[in-house]
């Protein structure tokens, strides 16, 4: 199918850009990449008057290290993510993760700010930024404003943004040198949305108990689910094996999955358990050897 007719404006500042959004608000949609877009309108499942394309304003691509964040401009391609060595080294977590998002030809396109605005509850980005207790920061009218994801994402596809804003910048937390981070998550096949995915960050203290644990589930709920009470439990005790077992027991009660025709409710359940013990396990064995007891 082909997209209905629309106006196709190319604003090359953030202030034009805002400037449209205040003048064609609920009957315009911003693309940037396009790779979840177009899709989207191809299919007629949108129809809006105006596509602002925001992909030739410059000064949203970066990526920065600003203090205790490493600050990413909406614009920035998910493919310069993964190649960014800034990245590696301060947020490896990230630099593991983007490797599931879709496929080359599709990380050469999408861009960072399209995934998080997108807020599918299976995607890569949002479960890392919530695992993170990253931030977005977003532009409008009135200025700017920052949230931390639990205020961002409401439910599937939808967010906390108002038509007249766009996301400008999405700060990932730097991970300290001495803890350990993995992202898992199992698809169908390479490249797919997850069924299930998790992202995990955990520091052992030097009676080698857990000292800092986050932890996020995607794909099990209408967003991505921040694991708080499997977080404090695991505070403090050893990181066995049994132990993980033990904080994973209950993680029905924290996740809302809908069984769809690629898999049930149930077996999203059973993944996560699966893949929080998995994801536990290999970020324990990535805290550098010295940190460990
Ligand atoms: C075959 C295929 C496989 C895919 N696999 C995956 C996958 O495994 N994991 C994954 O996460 N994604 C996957 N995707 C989706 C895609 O990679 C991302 O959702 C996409 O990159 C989003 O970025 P974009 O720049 O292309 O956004 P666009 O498609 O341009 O926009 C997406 C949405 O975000 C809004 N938007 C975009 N930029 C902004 C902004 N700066 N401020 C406010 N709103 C904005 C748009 O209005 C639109 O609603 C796949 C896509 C395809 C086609």
């Amino acid at each position: 199918m082909k997209p209905a007719k629309f106006k196709f404006l190319r604003p090359v500042t953030i202030e034009d850009a805002i400037e449209y959004l205040e003048e064609y608000g609920e009957d315009a949609k911003i693309i940037s990449g396009g790779q979840s877009l177009i899709p989207v309108l191809n299919m007629r499942l949108s129809t809006p008057k105006y596509l602002i394309d925001v992909s030739r304003i410059k000064e949203l691509n970066y990526i920065k290290k600003e203090g205790s964040f490493l600050a990413i401009g909406a614009l920035t391609r998910h493919y310069e993510v993964e190649e960014s060595e800034l990245v590696q080294k301060y947020c490896p977590l990230l630099t593991e993760g983007m490797k599931n998002v879709g496929h080359p030809q599709i990380r050469s396109r999408g861009t960072i700010g399209g995934s998080i605005a997108h807020a599918d509850p299976s995607a890569e980005l949002p479960c890392m930024l919530s695992a993170l207790r990253g931030e977005i920061v977003i532009i409008g009218p009135d200025g700017e404003r920052t949230v931390p994801t639990d205020e961002f994402f409401l439910t599937y596809l939808l967010t906390s943004l108002e038509p007249n804003e766009l996301v400008k910048e999405v700060r990932f937390p730097v991970i300290n040198e001495n803890f350990g981070s993995a992202f898992i998550e199992m698809t169908r096949r390479h490249g797919d949305f997850a069924l299930v995915e998790v992202a995990a960050v955990v520091g052992l203290d030097e009676e080698g108990t857990f000292s800092f644990v986050q932890l996020a589930v995607g794909g099990a709920g209408p967003t991505p689910i921040i694991l708080e009470d499997i977080e404090d439990f695991l505070i403090g005790k050893e990181p066995t094996e049994q132990v993980i077992e033990e904080a994973v027991e209950a993680i029905e009660d924290y996740l809302d999955p809908e069984g769809d025709l690629h898999s049930s409710a149930e077996y999203r359940v059973h993944l996560a358990s699966v893949l929080t013990k998995r994801a536990l396990l290999t970020a324990i064995n990535r805290v550098p050897k010295g940190m460990m007891a």
